[in-house]
């Protein structure tokens, strides 16, 4: 299976296919992704699975640099789907030199949670997401529900920008012990990897709890169990 470096060749060969599905992702697939990619085949005739690490969204250079690039494994793990297309591009492909990260302005979904923690993040996000709409034009782009402040940003990007893409989401995969699969779980070490898991299934306690329990119990209970 090859992997295209250049938009412009994807252009060529989709240009009289009737429906097209994006599936966004920075590689290191795993079951998460190849779910979305599964889903995306369903509707569409050929799908486009852009594989890139895009600088612009990470606020943090040593972050960018360590996260996991493995796209001959990746395109080991997706060579069984047919009608699959891969765009995987250097920077300059994507961006011109010295581009700048448009400014959107989304209000507070991006202000609170993952925005506080990480600043310039989703306006990195969307501005890549445009990008690739743009690019090639897509009936459907999907994006997991792992990342819901990002899927609910999306929604408003299309709205904000007038692009006629339908956004779906896709339910989240996850490992054994219920914490959601993810290309930096290989970061965690035995004890972060256990911890996790734990937070996970804390939260499931807590939603049980949340239609009986006050907040203020649900929290004093979760936290002595931490
Ligand atoms: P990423 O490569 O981490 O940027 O993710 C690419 C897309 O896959 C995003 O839309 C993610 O929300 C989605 N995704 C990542 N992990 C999962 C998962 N465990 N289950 C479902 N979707 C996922």
């Amino acid at each position: 299976m090859r992997a295209y470096s250049s938009y412009k060749d994807i252009v060529k060969l989709v240009k009289k296919v009737d429906s097209i599905g994006l599936v966004p992702t920075m590689g290191s697939l795993h079951d998460g992704h190849l779910s979305i990619i599964k889903k995306a085949l369903i509707k569409n005739d050929i799908v486009i699975v852009s594989i890139y690490v895009n600088p612009k969204q990470f606020n943090d250079s040593k972050d960018l640099k360590k996260y996991p690039r493995n796209l001959e494994d990746d395109l080991e793990k997706i060579k069984i789907f047919n009608n699959i297309i891969v765009y995987a591009p250097n920077d300059r492909d994507v961006y011109n030199e010295r581009e700048e990260v448009k400014k959107y302005n989304f209000g507070e979904i991006t202000e609170i949670m993952e925005g506080k923690l990480r600043p310039g993040h989703f306006n990195g996000v969307a501005t890549v997401v445009e990008k690739l709409l743009v690019m090639f034009k897509p009936n459907n782009a999907y994006f997991g529900e792992k990342d819901f402040q990002q899927l609910i940003l999306i929604k408003e990007l299309v709205k904000k920008i007038k692009l006629d893409v339908n956004i779906i989401g896709c339910e989240t995969i996850r490992e054994s012990d219920g914490l959601a699969m993810s290309s930096r779980n290989k970061f965690l070490n035995k004890s972060e990897r256990k911890c996790a898991g734990r937070i996970i299934e804390l939260l499931g306690k807590a939603k049980k709890m949340y239609k009986t329990s006050s907040l203020k119990a649900i929290k004093s209970d979760i936290l002595k169990q931490a």
